[in-house]
């Protein structure tokens, strides 16, 4: 359960949205309460220093302070929340107001209150509590340079809290907790519609390599969300099971070519050793030419795969030299020249001057001797083949094209597949057992260089070869 990616997710979501309110809550609260010290600490301030003007001002000179002039200092709302003792020169008392005892303990009361809603601020609470001890402080009161006497100020501070201000404070926390709960919906929706996004695509890709993984090749997964990383995971399973589906078709088809080319020589040998043990044939010389023929062709067809896996394997070596590509083309065209005069297909050529290329001169031989044999083998008498050699900065190109019977769309892929061959090729009785183009390609690709085709049925073909110059 707690390993699902929906479940994981969801807490992960609900986990950082309640860590992050707790940490609103806690900084605001520190923040609000410092600068409510702050201004608590200037207001109370600002208030003694307008008292103690107000008992100066009502100081009369000569006169004193009057009836008259106390009354105006005991009515005034200044000396609200403060014990006062007005002392004149002599240390007279002269005024007192105090504070009723049962207004302190509500004050006190409604602080503590206060500081209880307060989330997450026990240490702060206490310390804004203490704040809440008796203080008094005695002022000096003088005029014009004369002292007139002293005041004694006592209070509870230095907070005089006011209960529009607990009610502030009140709100901004429970403001919080409504918005930490809001958060929390929204935090818990927000983490099932991820995981549902995330997780719905994993369990699909899952589900469709398990298909892969029994066989069921032609799976697809569809592209069902725009989040890159899962849309290329799906376009590599994707891949993974086209070039398996293709390894697989390749791998079918491949054995029943080997079957093929095996069967013909191997049952026309039967037949005939079959006829002569019967006593129906007699051993001549042109029967035994026969055997030998078909014998060759299976020596030959053994021979190639042998040569091929011996490729793949790095087990031919090339001999790299410097070789006049020009010089070597000229001399495979001069002796293909007799073969496309049998057939009465042209060869004609384009070959650019003094190309030099670092390459293994018997293995260009063969691809080229490879490729050109079969555009005269594909091509009805009376057409052409052309073969074109020129090198730009980088790299050496040959061509060779053919308006010969082309090679169909669906065979393309597979061309230089070891023993494919399009049907039209295998039916034509041509010779070849398939693995010409997968030698010529092999080779090339062994100088680091690369061979296409471009090809359209009954129109020609065109083999590329492109050989890097410093291969
Ligand atoms: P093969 O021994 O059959 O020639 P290759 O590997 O050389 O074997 O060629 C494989 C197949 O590619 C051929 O059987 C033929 O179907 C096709 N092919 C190759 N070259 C040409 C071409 N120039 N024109 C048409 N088809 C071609």
């Amino acid at each position: 359960m707690f390993n699902r990616l929906r479940t994981r997710l969801t807490l992960f979501i609900l986990g950082g949205t309640i860590f992050s309110i707790i940490l609103v809550s806690i900084i605001s609260n520190i923040t609000l309460f410092n600068k409510f010290d702050l201004y608590m600490k200037k207001e109370q301030k600002n208030r003694i220093k307008e008292l103690t003007h107000l008992i100066k001002e009502s100081y009369e000179p000569e006169v004193g302070w009057t009836i008259d002039s106390l009354e105006n200092i005991a009515t005034s709302s200044l000396i609200k929340n403060f014990d006062i003792v007005i002392r004149d020169n002599k240390g007279n008392v002269i005024f007192t107001h105090y504070v009723q005892n049962n207004m302190m303990r509500m004050h006190i009361e409604m602080m503590r209150k206060m500081g209880h809603s307060m989330m997450g601020m026990g240490r702060r609470r206490r310390s804004f509590l203490e704040n809440g001890e008796y203080k008094s402080e005695v002022i000096e009161l003088n005029k014009n340079g004369e002292i007139i006497g002293h005041v004694e100020i006592g209070y509870i501070g230095p907070f005089m809290v006011s209960e529009r201000e607990i009610e502030f404070a009140k709100g901004i926390n429970t403001s919080i907790i409504f918005s930490a709960l809001i958060s929390i919906i929204i935090a818990i929706g927000l983490g099932a519609y991820l995981s549902k996004i995330i997780s719905k695509p994993i369990i699909n890709i899952t589900k469709a390599s398990n298909d892969i993984r029994n066989g069921k090749l032609d799976t697809r997964i569809s592209k069902l969300n725009n989040i890159n990383e899962l849309n290329e995971l799906t376009n590599s399973i994707n891949h993974l099971a086209a070039s398996l589906e293709k390894q697989q078709r390749l791998r079918k088809r491949l054995t029943s070519d080997i079957a093929h080319e095996l069967r013909t020589p191997l049952s026309i040998l039967q037949s005939h050793i079959e006829a002569i043990i019967d006593g129906v044939w007699e051993p001549n010389i042109e029967r035994m030419t026969i055997f030998k023929n078909e014998v060759d062709r299976l020596i030959k067809l053994v021979e190639q795969l042998k040569y091929l896996t011996d490729i793949e394997n790095h087990k031919i070596e090339l001999q790299i030299e410097e070789i006049n590509l020009t010089k070597l083309l000229k001399e495979i065209v001069e002796s293909f020249k007799v073969e496309f005069y049998n057939k009465q297909v042209s060869l004609e050529s384009d070959i650019e001057k003094d190309v030099d290329i670092m390459a293994d001169r018997d293995k260009i031989r063969q691809v080229m001797i490879n490729i050109i044999s079969n555009a005269l083998k594909f091509t009805e008498t009376g057409g052409r083949v052309n073969l074109k050699l020129r090198q730009d900065k980088k790299n050496i190109i040959i061509e060779i094209e053919d308006n010969g019977i082309g090679i169909p769309k669906e065979d393309l892929p597979f061309i230089f597949e070891r023993l494919y061959r399009s049907e039209k090729s295998r039916n034509r009785k041509t010779g070849g057992a398939g693995i010409g183009l997968t030698i010529a390609k092999k080779l090339v690709e062994a100088h680091k260089g690369k061979i296409r085709v471009e090809s359209q049925e009954k129109k020609g073909t065109k083999f590329i070869i492109i050989l890097p110059i410093s291969s």
